[in-house]
């Protein structure tokens, strides 16, 4: 069977519309046809530091415009990027360069000072920008089970594991995602999460795909990030929910202009109150549900189901099926393992046979999260599955407690999770970060209003944070230290 093929995004992209804008940041503007011929450039400097077809390597890197040249000048020489998630640790960095065999890692200047795996080739930006250029032969055409791309998942759930995102990947989810919320010639799509996270590497393949307009921010801020909806026409921005709270912060009493037409929250559960907050602003926020392993979002809420469905999570894209199954893998109408199948999933993860065993099965992806899907098709996602409690028999998710202590004023940051008990096996405990003194009895009788008695954490532990992952979520299987430690 011959694999199937589609053209070089980016060249593609500088043939078919070469005068749009591709990408501006605070400092500069690029046109596709302008950004195509710097890649070219950059392609061939690889050349010149020895990168060739089939090598990986990786870049530590902000956002910024040379991190997009690199990327599509990696598919240019037909080489792999893994990408780097800045906010990691030295041992955690030497962890995916080694697992990933990487042979050369580009990082920014300001970089330069950290101690990677020593046996690596380190290259900054300026000792890139100013090598020579090597004859190269350019990868004109794209297969599409080809990896491009390999970005290790947060770990939640414990080490890392490095996600192969192939060229197919990464244009069904683009496709996925245009034919839910809709293309339009003059869509400029916000980048204000990490490029080296799904969220953003995502948008820049929309971009060429689409042949659309990215703004570029350094890193995320809610003041610059409202002007610019105000301002420069953005009309899609992709946030995670403390984003989100931020820019309704800053928003006050101003409103978006009617041209912002979707506000992507993904990521990670959103807390009831702030999507009510979006109704009454009039924002359109859209949530949605992915991974790294789907390469993006995989189920996202309509335009039209947006305010009858808040809370849910949506029906999956287009091209993408789903189901939940029982822990006998069978079908089931209540809550269960979320299972995804379709062309923008992963076809394993590297160097894990067993892992990538476990989670595809039959062309089935096991998510590892608890969702229900209700009578007319639409997903809530309720929890990770290895965050579940069972208490006296019943399950109790502990993001539900959680958006519940967070509807409390007193209560800014809320982590639960399940300790030992005699009598019911386990019952949840939670552990706050306080904005201000809260009595134990209050929040007993807060939590009350809203959930069953077996769900009341038995403690309520005061810490200054909370353990989070490097993208700011929170480990949950972490917290019971706290709890063990409660004086
Ligand atoms: P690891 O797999 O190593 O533990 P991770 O799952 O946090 O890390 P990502 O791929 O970045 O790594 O995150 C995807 C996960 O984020 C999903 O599997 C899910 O648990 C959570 N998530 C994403 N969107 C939502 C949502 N809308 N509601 C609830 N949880 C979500
Ligand atoms: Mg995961």
């Amino acid at each position: 069977m011959s694999s199937q093929t589609i053209p070089n995004g980016l060249m593609q992209r500088a043939y078919l519309t070469p005068n749009r804008v591709a990408v501006e940041t605070s400092q500069t503007s690029l046109t596709f046809q302008e950004l195509h011929k710097r890649v070219q450039k950059v392609a061939q400097q690889l050349s010149f530091n020895g990168v060739k077809q089939d090598d990986t390597i990786a870049l530590y890197m902000k956002n910024r415009v040379e991190f997009i040249e690199i990327l599509h000048a990696v598919s240019y020489i037909g080489a792999r990027l893994l990408l780097v998630n800045t906010r990691l640790t030295n041992e955690e960095i030497n962890y995916q360069l080694t697992d990933a065999n990487v042979s050369l890692l580009i990082a920014d200047e300001t970089f330069l000072m950290r101690e990677f795996q020593s046996s690596i080739t380190q290259l900054t930006l300026p000792a890139l920008k100013s090598s020579p250029e090597a004859e190269t032969d350019f990868q004109k055409t794209w297969n599409l089970e080809e990896t491009f791309t390999i970005m290790y998942t947060s770990g939640t759930t414990g080490h890392p594991k490095g996600v192969l995102q192939t060229y197919g990947n990464h244009w069904w989810s683009s496709v996925g995602s245009a034919l839910n919320l809709g293309l339009n010639e003059k869509d400029c799509w916000l980048i204000a999460v990490p490029l080296f996270h799904i969220s953003g590497l995502s948008i820049l393949m929309r971009s060429v795909f689409y042949g659309m307009k990215i703004i570029l921010e350094e890193r995320f801020e809610a003041r610059a990030v409202n002007e610019a909806i105000e301002n420069k026409e953005v009309t899609i921005i992709s946030v995670v929910t403390s984003m989100l709270s931020n820019m309704l912060d800053e928003l006050g009493e101003r409103k978006y202009p009617h041209t912002f037409r979707c506000m992507l929250l993904g990521g990670g559960p959103a807390p009831l109150t702030i999507l009510e907050a979006c109704v009454n602003k009039e924002i359109p926020v859209y949530q949605t549900y992915g991974m790294t392993e789907t390469s993006s979002q995989f189920v996202t809420l309509s335009p039209e189901d947006s305010l009858r469905k808040l809370g849910s999570a949506g029906k999956p894209l287009f091209p993408c099926a789903m189901k939940i199954v029982d822990e006998k893998g069978n079908e089931t109408s209540e809550a269960g393992e979320i299972i995804v199948k379709g062309p923008n999933v992963t076809k394993g993860y590297l160097n894990k046979p067993e892992a990538t065993e476990k989670a595809l099965q039959q062309g089935w992806f096991y998510t590892g999260d608890i969702g229900k899907v209700d009578e007319e098709g639409f997903l809530y996602v309720l929890d990770r599955r290895s965050d579940l409690i069972i208490s006296g028999g019943e399950n109790v998710y502990p993001a539900e407690i959680e958006n519940v202590l967070l509807k409390h004023p007193a209560v800014k940051e809320a982590g639960v999770t399940g300790v030992g008990d005699e009598k019911w096996g386990q019952v949840p405990a939670a552990c706050i970060v306080v904005n201000e003194d809260v009595s134990d009895e209050e929040l007993s009788l807060h939590i009350q209003q809203f959930l069953a008695k077996y769900k009341l954490p038995k403690y309520f532990v005061r810490v200054e944070e909370l353990p989070r992952t490097a993208s700011n979520k929170i480990i949950r299987r972490k917290l019971s230290s706290f709890i063990q430690k409660r004086s």
